[in-house]
């Protein structure tokens, strides 16, 4: 599999561009003219300095407005193509791209386009270079790849083929099977974005929200399939204009892309089988069944408040890690640690972002092969040092630096909490309260970078992601968006903040990007739970009650179910399919907070109720500390 991605995709000078790209193992580039011209070099040194960086030039682009020119522009245009195919021969690459012509001058016609094609094919075959005809889904006669491939089969020239992008076809709308009946050696070159459905017009969405395969809402895994059904073997060229990857990191934004392009074509292997495109081998995208536990870094005094805090949520303290400072605290099926280990990985998690979670576990059907997958679409692999004895857990660094472990049931994994911890006695009299399981973990991060956790989580993990949604924080907008499995056993919330006046960026900015926010405990009965809760101590967050005279209208509640909720300061949510109720806790320590849910059908995470949540938990804030709205 030949990977390639145009520089125009990422942000940085050239040099910088090169270096990301060739480290996250890419095989080609696109050289988009702007690129070279901003760059101070001739092309023969650019194209030094993509060979010394490992890579190849795949092509040339854009070459604009050629095709159905009258004259005299006409011959204008191919004087110019002359000069770029001077250009071409400097750089050191054979091919050049030529999208559909969007000049008003531009006449139509399949067969006047054919012979300009013709003819421009004879000039590039005297140079041995070749000219690939692409359709702009907004060309002023030919936005088509279909009417762009008739174009190409009617110019009948050896050195003119057909470049499909999946977005300019997908965009359109355009049936993928048309794409089946092409020669293969006649697709010189296949681009690839994806992009958000969103209405509007083609050329701003092309030119501003396109993103990698799998970030997006468009059926790419159809579009690669029909290319790999004709036998295609060429490079995958990712092609995408985004304002976040622009001002992104080069180095993360190509990661991104070449996992991007490896979960893609592993889609299309296991659902296209026989394609020509050499596609590693790695395990399918891993089903979870939930999350195993959750670790929180901490130092002694702060361990001993999270103690307090779990116990009147009526977890007990479990067990102890047989050789570490770390401590298990249990209800239900939730399992929480405290590490307040002075070394390790907790510890200078703790020493970067304060007290906060720094792993996650989670439950999967085979670990070993989780970090294979994981590890094959570029994760970092993790691991420290283990007691004798003791399990090696296998783990990878996730996108914000925490670290994810994963446990089955197939290895001695499934004994972990006997082998590497021993019992020990609570006898502390904590009432549980019928908390059973993590309903979901909700992760906080820049906007920019929501793209890169999407991407990271579907790609490993048999997850899909809902579409995104806006919560309004009384100081800006926060975009939130969940990854969920289709059990809804594995379920994270990603919050993206806008700025650091919103709850969610202040959280972002005071734990210098810590990304585990909240953790949402699920209830069978949360009338039942809220009142043992606050037998052991529990405060709740205190809701406005404005808030309550707000639901009883809008869905018509009961007076006994309205003063219920009031009573204890629970939110209240309905679906076509059922209710939710939500109660919260203040804030700790720089904004992290719990969350105990019932679901009664319910599918979604009470959006709804998030502006009267941030409300109450800002009004929370310590007067020092709050945020000027
Ligand atoms: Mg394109
Ligand atoms: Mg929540």
């Amino acid at each position: 599999m030949k990977t390639s991605i145009a520089t125009v995709t990422i942000s940085g000078t050239l040099t910088e561009k090169l270096q990301a790209i060739a480290a996250a193992g890419f095989d080609g580039v696109e050289i988009f003219e702007n690129d070279f011209l901003a760059f101070d070099g001739s092309p023969r040194e650019v194209g030094r300095m993509v060979r010394d960086a490992g890579l190849q030039i795949t092509l040339f682009q854009p070459f604009r407005d050629f095709e159905g020119m009258p004259e005299p522009q006409r011959s204008r245009t191919f004087d110019r193509a002359e000069r770029k195919f001077d250009i071409m021969q400097e750089l050191g690459t054979d091919l050049m791209l030529v999208c559909s012509n969007v000049s008003p001058l531009s006449l139509g016609g399949i067969d006047r386009a054919a012979e300009d094609f013709r003819d421009l094919g004879d000039r590039a075959a005297k140079r041995g270079l070749r000219v690939g005809y692409e359709a702009l889904a907004w060309g002023r006669h030919i936005s088509d790849h279909r009417d762009a491939w008739e174009i190409v089969r009617r110019a009948d020239h050896p050195s003119i083929g057909l470049i499909l992008d999946s977005f300019h076809t997908l965009a359109r709308k355009i049936d993928v099977a048309s794409i089946r009946a092409i020669p293969k050696d006649k697709i010189f070159i296949v681009q690839l974005a994806d992009a958000p459905l969103i209405g509007m017009d083609l050329l701003h969405w092309s030119r501003h929200y396109r993103n990698m395969p799998g970030q997006g809402d468009l059926p790419v895994v159809d579009f690669m399939r029909a290319v790999a059904a004709t036998g295609y073997d060429g490079p995958l060229s990712l092609e995408i204009f985004n304002d976040q990857f622009r001002g992104g990191s080069p180095k993360a934004i190509a990661i991104d892309g070449k996992r991007s392009l490896v979960a893609l074509m592993d889609r299309v292997r296991r659902e296209e089988p026989g394609t020509r495109i050499a596609v590693p081998e790695i395990p399918d995208r891993i089903r979870s069944d939930g999350v195993e536990f959750i670790e929180f870094a901490a130092n002694e005094h702060e361990a001993a408040e999270l103690g307090t805090l779990f116990r009147s949520f009526g977890f007990a303290r479990a067990a102890k890690h047989r050789s570490k400072d770390v401590t298990l605290w249990r209800q239900g099926e939730i399992n929480l640690l405290i590490n307040t280990e002075r070394e390790g990985f907790a510890h200078s998690a703790y020493l970067m972002h304060g007290a906060g979670v720094c792993a996650v576990g989670l439950r999967v059907e085979d670990a070993g092969a989780t970090v294979a997958r994981a590890r094959a679409l570029g994760a970092e692999p993790f691991e420290q040092a283990v007691g004798p004895g003791e399990l090696k857990i296998p783990a990878i660094r996730g996108v914000g630096g925490g670290v994810m472990h994963f446990i089955d049931t197939k290895s001695d994994l499934g004994r972990l909490w006997e082998i590497d911890f021993e019992p020990v006695k609570d006898d502390t009299g904590t009432a549980d309260a019928g908390l059973t399981a993590i309903d979901h973990v909700a992760q906080t991060m820049n906007y920019e970078e929501m793209l890169t956790w999407i991407l990271f989580y579907t790609s490993i993990f048999a997850t899909h992601k809902t579409p995104m949604v806006d919560i309004v924080d009384p100081a800006g907008l926060v975009r939130s968006q969940v990854i969920e499995n289709a059990d809804g056993s594995l379920r994270l919330t990603l919050n993206g903040a806008e700025n650091h006046r919103t709850l969610a960026g202040r959280f972002i900015a005071e734990s210098f990007g810590s990304a585990v926010q909240h953790l949402a405990f699920s209830s069978s009965d949360i009338f039942k739970t809220v009142a043992a809760m606050k037998r052991n101590g529990f405060t709740p967050l205190t809701i406005s009650q404005n808030y309550y005279d707000d639901i009883e209208a809008r869905f018509g509640l009961g007076p006994d179910l309205l003063d219920a909720l009031r009573a204890h300061n629970i939110l209240y949510d309905r679906d076509a399919e059922g209710e939710y109720f939500q109660l919260y806790s203040p804030n700790y320590g720089e904004g992290f907070f719990f969350e105990v849910v019932q679901r009664r059908k319910y599918n979604g995470y009470g959006a709804p109720n998030a502006p009267f949540r941030i409300a109450a938990q800002k009004r929370g804030i310590r007067p020092k500390d709050r945020v000027e709205i």
